[in-house]
């Protein structure tokens, strides 16, 4: 089902619903070798194409994550993902990923990763090759060109534009207290009875070097357990890290929630004591196991919109806001 709006959210499962499970709609079945792809912003319709794909011919669904997310880090027009991303503060660009086998309950992730295009495949190389989890900075890019990745220069004519525009404007904004333009790729997926998670980003354009933020920290960005289901976040993650989004998300799901139900229980966790709840960008998606999905978004003036594909057919859709 797609995630439904607030109000009917709180009058079917309002009350009642963490009591029981009648008042939730009925369960798609996931196919075994139907696997259903969650992922956010409209990026997220290539992404999903591509996991598709791979997982017809037999991919599984990390494969299928991996690559799906590799169409994103790609595509030099998306300014938050991969080659083409904004720089941090000194117009290096630096890049975050995770990835989550629902399955074997490992993850491997990046983060300040410098001149490599895919940080999702270095990330999923880290929790295949090595006993570690997270791997950052110099040590990332050595692992990277160990394992045959190639160094190069991610910053595109438009994103050297662009932070030349934002370093000669006067008294520019800055990081040691605000700022603004960033996004996410975040995927989940659910199919033959598992469950994956990934998420790539460049994080904040001007940030300050060696910032990480949610989206390569397992748990924050994204999150993944057979037992229950898989989440990614996106919004500002400088705030939803101190949540811990995606595996709140996750053991609400483990403890009987709709995805739904645990995206709307995350934003009312969130909004006790996150800042700027009316403006800010908080996100989140979810997928159970069962292949039942969630999107929500903190506010109506950040609206999340998520692309789904299911049935062999991708839709793009705007999330309901919690607010
Ligand atoms: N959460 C990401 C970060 O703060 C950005 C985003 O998802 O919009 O780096």
């Amino acid at each position: 089902m797609e995630p439904i709006d607030r109000k009917t959210f709180l009058a079917t499962a309002g009350a009642a619903s963490l009591a029981g499970a009648a008042a939730r709609p009925s369960v798609a079945a996931a196919d075994a070798q139907d696997a259903v792809f969650l992922s956010t912003w409209h990026w997220g319709m290539e992404a999903n194409r591509r996991a598709a794909q791979i997982r017809a011919h037999g991919g599984s669904l990390v494969d299928a994550i991996e690559k799906g997310i590799n169409v994103v880090e790609d595509d030099p027009n998306v300014t938050t993902v991969g080659y083409g991303g904004y720089p941090n503060a000194e117009g290096e660009v630096e890049l975050d990923a995770g990835i989550m086998d629902g399955h074997t309950h490992r993850a491997g992730s990046v983060c300040s990763l410098h001149k490599i295009k895919n940080p999702i495949s270095v990330a999923r190389l880290v929790m295949e090759k090595t006993r570690h989890t997270t791997m950052a900075g110099e040590g990332a890019l050595q692992f990277a060109i160990a394992m045959g990745f190639k160094p190069m220069q991610l910053l595109t004519p438009g994103a050297l534009e662009a932070w030349l525009k934002w370093k000669n404007t006067p008294n520019h904004q800055t990081f040691w207290i605000d700022g603004e333009h960033h996004d996410t790729i975040g995927m989940v997926a659910a199919g033959g009875g598992s469950v994956a998670a990934g998420c790539s980003t460049s994080g904040l354009a001007w940030k300050l070097p060696g910032r990480v933020a949610d989206s390569p920290l397992v748990g924050c960005g994204y999150y993944a357990d057979d037992a229950a289901g898989a989440a990614s976040a996106t919004g500002d993650g400088d705030v939803m890290t101190n949540y811990c989004t995606s595996k709140h998300i996750v053991q609400k799901m483990a403890e009987g929630m709709h995805p739904q139900e645990a995206c709307a229980d995350l934003m009312r966790y969130m909004a006790r004591s996150a800042r700027e709840l009316h403006t800010n960008m908080y996100c989140v998606i979810a997928i159970d196991k069962r292949a039942e999905i969630g999107a929500l978004s903190m506010n109506a003036a950040q609206p999340l919109q998520y692309a789904l594909w299911r049935n062999g057919q991708g839709a793009l859709h705007t999330a309901p806001h919690f607010l």
